[in-house]
């Protein structure tokens, strides 16, 4: 499960986050790679923007279903 006192710094601020359990693979940019790009040092990825409608939040929110570490937390800041 995501720790939200443990997301890296570039997450985008609001309810979706990814924390440093992410071992930077590809699942959630197959899901939802609108969301999750590469950090610019290439260690992990991260939330880019928070999703707003219905459609782009059941996209991200497969990503969190998804990832393999449990990375991807959905109880960040607003
Ligand atoms: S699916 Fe999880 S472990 Fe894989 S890159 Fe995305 S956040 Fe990191």
């Amino acid at each position: 499960m995501a720790d939200k006192t443990r997301k890296f710094s570039d997450n985008a601020p609001g309810r979706y986050y990814v924390d440093r359990d992410c071992v930077l693979c590809t699942t959630c940019f197959e899901l939802a790679g609108d969301f999750f790009p590469v950090s610019r040092d290439e260690s992990h990825r991260f939330v880019v923007r928070q999703p707003n409608t219905p459609a782009e939040i059941a996209k991200v929110e497969s990503a969190v279903a998804g990832c393999p570490m449990g990375a991807i937390g959905d109880d960040g800041d607003t």
